[in-house]
């Protein structure tokens, strides 16, 4: 079989305004264009539709991740062609690739095989430049503070205290941690700062939570950036810099459309990080989907014990969006990972392991039925070496919990391959709830309060525990008048607990809890719970030196 690249490279576009005429009847002159095959929306347009019938929303999520992939944003986009070629009007949603990960480890995130959205390239590298505005409004702030503190001042700030940090699109070690203002009086106030990953900030989260310019204003405001020296938060309403940064943002904030091999509809916009943010792509893309679609397909980050948890305790709570019905990605090899085989064997049959690892994906199944309340079909992502009997046997194990699971071939095959999960999407949507939609957690419930509603209801904790500083902070957070908003769990993707090689569903563990943040403006509280990295670095080997350009034009190499 092609590679992605190949696949994308030789794929035949269509021009977007076609694709958005046909698909989704958005006329030419409410188009950004953006080239001739990607487009932003107009955000005065999709403002205009707000009298619309809401479509119905499929969240794709999955079990616990393990380092042979699930396929989570291929299973999204291979679910819309079928959706797409039984002639439903249907729209993805998907995060924009960061390029962290494009040039690290991981490579592209525009799908795989026959299930991409193109023009793949563009998508992951720049795309429409939502990320270097994201990166230009956070770093304008971070130099009106140096810029504040050098002319005098006034406002106290206790330059220790500062939190808020440069960012940039590439993964670069060498500057987690930085010293700025050296070289004397005219450069400022020497002082030891540091670098994340744009799709780590806060801006972002910010930027994938608001849908109007009046409330990116406004969130923008309330982003505290540290103390002053009577411990009161400084903000960056307070530095006056949150007109500016909005200014920045405001073609951005407008959705990006772009097309599935298939010709299918797609939003690829915002991308924030599943561990310190809340991992969904916009909600300013997920409305506009769901006005103009009727059924929207999104992804959340990692297993549905973070992506899900946060798409459903942080960005549907901040927008009353709903999930109708959850599709949980699983495939053969995850499950016999789970059940104990090692990486290096996962390609022999065994359905001993199958059985054994259906431990992890039947507690996700009940926690996203049990706890978040949304109906779920399984969607068996099939890979080449899976045996017909281990499919079966997850169709049976599926079944035995009340969930129907359909095998998939939509990466070999296209749309046509994932068109019985469709079957099954449309039979579960057409079905009055089985479930009552909930939070994990009410809003009145304390910051601790939230963090063991979590750990308990979800990971299978016993107990939370807490380092003196991340209490000492946590209390000064509730002080402050934060205690309401929800919070943001940052640990492994790879376990239910904080031991990313404790796999299948382990119980009765302890979350200890490291370090706690305020996103004021994004409105969660970051719980760190083991290392978190929000500046990630390169491998031995990137995926950057694979990547090329030909002498012809053809970008090659990327994954
Ligand atoms: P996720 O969104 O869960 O992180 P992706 O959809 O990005 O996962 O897929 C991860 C990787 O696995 C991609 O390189 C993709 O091409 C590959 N992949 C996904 N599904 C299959 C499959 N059925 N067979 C082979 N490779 C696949
Ligand atoms: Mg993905």
């Amino acid at each position: 079989m092609r590679s992605d690249i190949e696949i994308a490279n030789a794929a035949v576009l269509r021009p977007i305004r076609e694709v958005a005429a046909e698909t989704l009847g958005i006329e030419e002159q409410h188009l950004v264009p953006y080239g001739h095959f990607k487009a932003k929306v107009d955000l005065g347009y999709l403002a205009s539709l707000e009298d619309r019938p809401l479509g119905r929303l499929v969240l794709v999520t999955a079990l616990s991740p393990t380092p042979p992939g699930e396929g989570k944003t291929t299973t999204t986009v291979g679910l819309t062609d079928a959706l797409h070629g039984l002639g439903h009007r249907v729209v993805a949603c998907l995060r924009e690739p960061s390029m962290g990960p494009v040039f690290g480890m991981k490579g592209g995130a525009a799908g795989g095989g026959w299930s991409q959205v193109v023009p793949m390239t563009d998508i992951n590298l720049h795309f429409t430049g939502d990320f270097a505005a994201i990166a230009a409004a956070n770093n304008l702030l971070a130099a009106l503070i140096d810029n504040h503190v050098h002319h005098g001042n006034a406002l106290d700030l206790d330059t220790r205290s500062i939190t808020w940090k440069r960012v940039l699109d590439v993964n670069d070690r060498a500057l987690r941690e930085v010293v700025v203002g050296l070289g004397g009086h005219a450069n400022g106030f020497t002082r030891e700062d540091g670098f994340d990953i744009v799709v780590a900030s806060e801006l972002m989260a910010i930027f994938c939570l608001t849908e109007s310019w009046a409330d990116l204003k406004r969130r923008i405001g309330d982003i505290v950036v540290g103390y002053d020296r009577s411990s009161q938060p400084v903000t960056a309403r307070d530095l006056g810099a949150h007109g500016a940064m909005a200014a920045l943002l405001r073609d951005a904030l407008a959705p990006n459309l772009v097309q599935t091999l298939e010709g299918a509809p797609a939003f690829v916009h915002g991308g924030p990080f599943a561990n310190i943010a809340h991992g969904c792509s916009s909600v300013a893309a997920t409305r506009a989907g769901l006005r103009l679609a009727d059924v929207v397909v999104t992804e959340a980050g990692f297993g549905a014990d973070l992506g899900a948890e946060k798409f459903v305790d942080i960005k549907c709570r901040k927008s009353g969006l709903r999930p109708d019905v959850a599709v949980v990605v699983a495939t053969v090899r995850a499950l016999k990972y789970h059940g104990g085989v090692a990486l290096a064997d996962l390609g022999a049959e065994d359905l001993a392991a199958v059985e054994a690892g259906m431990v992890n994906l039947r507690r996700h199944l009940d926690n996203v039925r049990g706890v978040y309340g949304i109906g779920c079909v399984v969607a068996v992502n099939r890979f080449p070496t899976d045996t017909d009997a281990e499919v079966a046997k997850v169709v049976e194990l599926c079944a035995a919990e009340g969930v129907e699971a359909h095998p998939a071939t939509h990466f070999s095959d296209g749309g046509v391959g994932a068109r019985d999960l469709a079957q099954g999407v449309l039979r579960s949507l057409a079905e009055p709830p089985a479930y009552e939609f909930g939070y994990t957690y009410p809003d009145e419930l304390s910051l601790t309060g939230k963090v063991e509603a979590v750990a308990t209801r979800l990971y299978g904790a016993s107990l939370v525990t807490w380092d003196a500083r991340a209490r000492r902070r946590l209390e000064r957070i509730e002080r402050d008048g934060y205690g309401a908003l929800p919070v943001c769990v940052a640990k492994t993707q790879y376990s239910f607990s904080t031991d990313p090689t404790a796999l299948g569903a382990p119980s009765g563990h302890e979350l200890h809890v490291r370090e706690v943040r305020l996103s004021a403006g994004a409105g969660f509280v970051v719980v760190v719970c083991g290392d978190m990295m929000t500046m990630p670095g390169l491998p031995a080997t990137p995926a950057a030196g694979r990547i090329d350009l030909a002498d012809d034009g053809t970008i090659l190499g990327l994954s």
